[in-house]
């Protein structure tokens, strides 16, 4: 008998889940310039997919809800700050109105015009009190500009009243690093993305903000981007060059509190059982990156990685629900 492997036993929801806002496609541009017309073609489907295509990809992965957020860049791309705001209220009565056809399956996570932390905070109030999305994925930096700096403030203050998740997802450093020149296949996904969100993760911890708002969730993908198998590092190199830098708490110490991840693309049993190790297993959640990555794979890789019944289950869903308040 052809024994198909195990892929759904255990009920899922995944959070770094993508979609194209009708419109927004010249924002990606940056990278699907670099597809195949054949890959393109099925990633536009997939990305513009809200009913059978996708929902029947959760299926066969045994994916209950799949949390949506506008594929990368999506309004951190826009560099007019007023269009910003107008497109991301667009984007987010969009996705609402799509989460609302199939409100059992689909949950939402909004676009922000980071460009002001006062516009952001209006948007994000708006999409979770008026829309019912459960948090805010960004794409990483507004034209250079990070959110540690102190204007922000008012922004992580916001969201911590809401008490919602922030998901930083990679995107384009601002400047290439030097270190890439002559190896254009090293600066995006493969390796740059990861350093560039993991870097503006740690000018967050590094800067204070958890310590200023200690409630605050951030969710890293990716495994989180690598961070969690450098914790020891932070701690023993920031005790020895702090730069006068204090925190309230060892740097690895925001890792499983305010610090949370994701499996997103990284389907390595080894790495995913280290990262619990890190992080705690109330820490790391499973999510596929669709549709850039398999949901077949992402849900074979998390039924078979070595774990006991009751990690799986928080790892797949549990952990999730109480973030999302699912
Ligand atoms: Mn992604």
């Amino acid at each position: 008998m052809n024994q198909k492997p195990n892929m759904n036993k255990t009920r899922k929801i995944a959070l770094e889940e993508h979609f194209m806002t009708p419109g927004f496609e010249h924002y990606s541009q940056a990278f699907t310039k670099l597809m195949s017309k054949g890959v393109l073609d099925r990633l536009s489907a997939e990305l513009s997919s809200f009913d059978e295509l996708r929902l029947q990809t959760m299926d066969r992965a045994g994916i209950d809800i799949s949390v949506l957020s506008q594929t990368g860049p999506g309004i951190q791309g826009e560099t007019n700050p007023a269009l910003a705001i107008s497109c991301a209220q667009q984007s987010n009565d969009f996705l609402a109105g799509q989460v609302a056809r199939h409100p059992e399956r689909l949950a939402g996570f909004a676009s922000l015009p980071m460009h002001s932390p006062e516009a952001a905070c209006r948007e994000l109030e708006r999409a979770v009190k008026q829309l019912g999305l459960k948090g805010a994925l960004v794409n990483g930096h507004s034209g250079g500009v990070y959110y540690d700096e102190p204007a922000y403030d008012e922004f992580w203050e916001c969201m911590q009243a809401l008490d919602v998740p922030l998901y930083l997802h990679p995107y384009d450093a601002y400047i290439t690093p030097h270190v890439f020149s002559g190896h254009p296949e090293l600066s995006g996904a493969t390796w740059g993305w990861g350093v560039e969100a993991g870097s503006h993760a740690l000018r967050l911890l590094f800067g204070g903000v958890f310590d200023r708002f200690p409630n605050l969730k951030l969710i890293l993908g990716h495994m989180g981007e690598g961070l969690p198998f450098l914790r020891w590092r932070f701690d023993s190199r920031f005790a020895v060059y702090s730069h006068g830098i204090k925190l309230k708490k060892a740097p690895s110490e925001y890792f499983g509190s305010n610090i949370v991840i994701t499996t997103s693309g990284v389907c390595s049993p080894p790495s995913l059982i280290a990262a619990i190790a890190e992080m705690g297993a109330d820490a790391v959640m499973f999510s596929v990156d669709y549709p850039y990555e398999s949901s077949e794979l992402a849900a074979e890789f998390i039924e078979n990685t070595p774990m006991d019944d009751k990690t799986r289950q928080m790892v797949c869903s549990g952990n999730a629900r109480r973030l999302l308040k699912l």
